[in-house]
Parts: structure tokens; sequence; C-alpha cells
């Protein structure tokens, strides 16, 4: 049999393309589509399943497409079109119409009411459902060909590791990008493309975790911070942190390198969350902007404000009333709030040994010392951590060879490119299933029209 459309990859972008093509197909032709959506693993969906930590954060809710796409950088402007065409609203007026409600939490972020990725891969499921649509598992596709027979449309046959041949009319390819191989997304589908004559960027861990050297931060697991200021500092070697030496001061020769905000986390091996993972590509460029620096015993710090939209003199103010009002104290219960004995294996000597004064005692010298340290826990980068540890990877399909209108390939007709597959950045927030969603929706409807020729 020749299937109408081939999708490789059951993920996010591979299903809701079969559900749009079955959809549109429906109207405008006499009979009934075959569509083929093979999969290496033995179920569909397995990295949405742990999206958001298993709630999937499916979409962001930007109403307007321009800024939406912008959101995606330099990339972004090749998603205006597909984004006009389903957007945030769209997604969710999809979801929904799947029986799927879905609510609306900070930052924009859209999750499923229930908290439950597994319920937006049932509704995903469904939107597929029907005679019309055949799925075969643990079919990892391992060689494409496209042939056109003398005066017959092209085809393209597919082989699956196993053995097993297919053919279809036309072929969405979506099996994911380069991060968590573990899920199914081994990068095996770039082989395929450029075997087509596709040419693929090298994958670059794009949202990664960040490992820092201080082993005692391991203590500070799972505390999570909800609006923290972070800054990156280039510091010199002769700014010997966490010694005592330095009395918690910073030279005045660090200079500030970039500076965030937001959400973040602590993990066994250093920080993590929405705000870190947002910061890990500018960090990589960092890496290599002061490679010569660092080799020179330069540091690039971390450094984290629990309370950013406390002022230098609002502390001061703070520390001397806690101090006049509990002079018997020790210093680290009187300002128990500004420096959290949580905090305490991370601190700098200077500081945990002024903390251990009493309030009455407090000299100006030292009071000055804790106002710049309660501005931030000081980390030193270590690494980005590895593609494996990504949450999503930089690589794949240069956007310059695909017609972001129809999501076709500009070299292969009727074949489409869709997801993860893509090379474009994409932050932390729903924007990476977005994306799925959008390309998915209109290769679908693209893959019909093609067939409708
Ligand atoms: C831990 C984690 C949390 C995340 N959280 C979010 C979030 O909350 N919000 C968000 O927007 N994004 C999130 N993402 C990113 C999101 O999961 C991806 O963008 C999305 O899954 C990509 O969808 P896809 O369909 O392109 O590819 P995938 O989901 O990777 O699916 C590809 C499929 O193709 C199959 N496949 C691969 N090669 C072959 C082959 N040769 N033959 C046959 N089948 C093949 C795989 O088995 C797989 O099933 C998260 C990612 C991770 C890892």
């Amino acid at each position: 049999v020749i299937h109408d459309i081939a999708v490789v990859g059951a993920g996010p972008a591979g299903l809701i393309a079969a559900g749009r093509a079955r959809e549109v197909f429906r109207t405008g032709f006499d009979r009934s589509p075959s569509i083929l959506v093979l999969d290496g693993n033995s179920g569909p969906g397995r990295k949405l399943l742990l999206t958001g930590g298993g709630r999937c954060n499916l979409t962001n809710l930007q109403s307007d497409v321009q800024h939406l796409a912008s959101r995606y950088g330099r990339e972004g402007r090749a998603l205006i079109s597909p984004f006009s065409r389903f957007s945030p609203h769209d997604c969710i007026e999809l979801f929904s119409r799947l029986g799927l409600e879905t609510k609306v939490e900070a930052e924009s972020r859209v999750f499923p009411c229930d908290d439950s990725a597994a319920s937006v891969l049932a509704a995903l499921l469904s939107y597929c459902e029907g005679p019309e649509v055949e799925f075969r598992y643990g079919e990892t596709i391992a060689g494409i060909e496209s042939a056109e027979p003398d005066g017959r449309p092209r085809t393209y046959h597919l082989e699956s590791r196993r053995g097993h041949r297919f053919e279809a009319r036309t072929l969405i390819m979506a099996t994911g990008g380069f991060a968590r191989p573990d899920t199914g997304s081994d990068g095996s589908g770039f082989e395929l493309l450029t075997s087509l004559g596709h040419r693929i960027n090298r994958p670059d861990a794009m949202l990664v975790p960040l490992a820092v050297r201080e082993k005692a931060v391991t203590s500070l697991m799972g505390v999570s911070l909800q609006d923290a200021g972070i800054r990156v500092l280039l510091s010199p070697p002769s700014s010997d942190h966490g010694s005592a030496k330095s009395g918690g001061l910073r030279p005045a020769d660090e200079r500030v390198l970039e500076k965030r905000r937001g959400k973040l986390l602590f993990t066994h091996f250093g920080l993590s969350g929405p705000a870190i993972l947002n910061l890990s590509g500018r960090i990589g460029e960092l890496e290599q902007e002061y490679a010569a620096e660092r080799s020179r015993g330069y540091r690039l710090i971390i450094e984290i404000n629990p309370s950013p939209d406390l002022g230098e003199e609002e502390t001061d103010r703070l520390i001397r009333d806690r101090c006049a009002a509990n002079p018997k104290k020790r210093l680290r219960n009187a300002l128990e709030d500004l420096f959290p004995s949580r905090y305490s294996p991370v601190r700098d000597d200077a500081v945990a040994a002024i903390l251990e004064g009493r309030a009455g005692e407090l000299t100006r010298e030292d009071r000055r010392i804790l106002v710049r340290a309660a501005k931030g826990i000081r980390l030193t980068f270590a690494r980005r951590m590895s593609p494996e540890d990504a949450i999503v990877a930089r690589g794949g399909v240069p956007i310059d060879q695909v017609d972001f209108r129809r999501m076709e390939s500009k070299t292969n007709p009727g074949l489409y490119i869709i997801g993860d597959m893509l090379d474009i950045n994409r932050p932390s927030g729903g924007y990476s299933l977005q994306l799925c969603w959008a390309s998915g929706w209109v290769a679908g409807e693209a893959a019909v029209q093609f067939l409708r020729g």
C-alpha cells in the first residue's frame, strides 16, 4: 500500500500534524485518507509526559504574534507565518475542543487544569483517533529514499531497523531534537534528512542547568526562589572570594556581565529552574568570550540575590533596626530573614564569622560587609550540564532550508519538517511546545493540500 501521509515520530509535533491532516482531509476528498504514524518507542509522547515536571506547560499565552515570535531570538521571524495560523489562543481552543481545559499561571504559562501531561497526550491521541490513522510502534526508521519513477508522482520509501518497509506520497518528519536521547529523540532523524540532501547544524545544548564549584551547594538541594536577582560577574584571580581575607567585599574590578531575574532552583550540582535555563545559552557565550581570562584564573561568579527589591540603604536600615532591638542576640538569629541559616553552607567565611557576633557589637565596617553580603549568594560557575541533561538542545535543520508557510523542505517537495527538528532558539515557558503545535498544524494542512495537487 502507498499511504497518503507518513509521519515519523509520535511526539507532540507528529501527533498534531497527523490529527490536523485527518481533520482537513475529510473535507475535500471523497475517500478517507491513509495516514501512517511510525515511532521507534513502544508508545507515543514519551518526552511529552516529562514536560513541565509532568504538568506540561503547553503554551505561553501571548496575544501578539510578532511579540511571540520575537521570543525565539533571531530565527523567530520565520515563525510569524505558522503562529498567525496557529496561535497560543488556537492551542487553548483546540485542546478545549478535545476536552482538555487549561489555566494560565505566572509568566503567562498555560497548563492543563488537572496538572497532568498524560491528559495532554490523551487529548492529542483522541485528535488522531479513527480508522484513517494507523500507529506502528517499535519501528525506528533507519533509511529513507525518495523515488520518482517515470511519469508517476514521487513517493517516499522508508525502512525500519526491523527491515519493515513503508511507502507514502508525503512525509512529515517529527523525530525531535538532540535533547534527552533516552526519550527516543536520539538524532537519528537528522541522519535520515542528511540522506535526502539536508544540511544539519551541530547540536549544542541550549537550555541546560549549571554546575558550580562549591560542593556545599548540595545542602541547598530543593530550595527554590520564586523571584531572585541573578548577576553573572567576571572576577579576577586576586579576589579570593570565600577566604577571610576578602572580607566578603567585592573588588571594584569585578565586572557585571549579565543581569537576570526570575525563578531558580538549587540542585545537587548547582542551579536550575526557568531563570537559570534561560541564562544557560548566554553563559555558554560568556564562557567562550572570556576563555582567555578564565585560563588566567578569572572566574565567572553567579551571584544570587534572594530579595532583589531590597535596596542597600533599606538593607542597612533593616540591619541597624534589628541590632538596636535585639542587642543581646547573635547576629545570625537577629538577622535570620536576611541571612537564612539554610544558606550558611555556601556563605563567605568572613560573613559567617561576623554573624556569630552579638547584634549590639556590630561595627560600622562589618555592617557594610553584611549589607553587601545580603545582596547575594556567590557561587563559582563550573560548567554547563551536558546535552543529555538539556530541556531543549540547539542544533537541527537550519531555518533557511524550510518554507515556513507550509513547513515544507525547500529541496524535497512533499517533505515536511516540524517541532524540535528545527534549529530555533526556544526559551523555557511553553514556547517549545507552541512551536510543535503551530508547525505540526501547518504541516498537516500542507500535506493534504499537496495531495490535492
Ligand atoms: C524534561 C523536559 C521538560 C520539558 N518541559 C517542557 C514544557 O513544560 N513546555 C514546553 O513547551 N516544552 C518542554 N520541553 C520540550 C518539549 O518536550 C519538546 O519541545 C517536545 O517534546 C518536542 O516535540 P517533538 O514532537 O518535536 O519531538 P519529541 O517529543 O522528541 O518526539 C520525537 C519522537 O520521534 C521518535 N523518533 C525519533 N527518531 C526516530 C526514528 N528514527 N524512527 C522512528 N521514530 C523516531 C521518538 O521516539 C519520539 O517519540 C521539555 C523537555 C524536557 C526534556
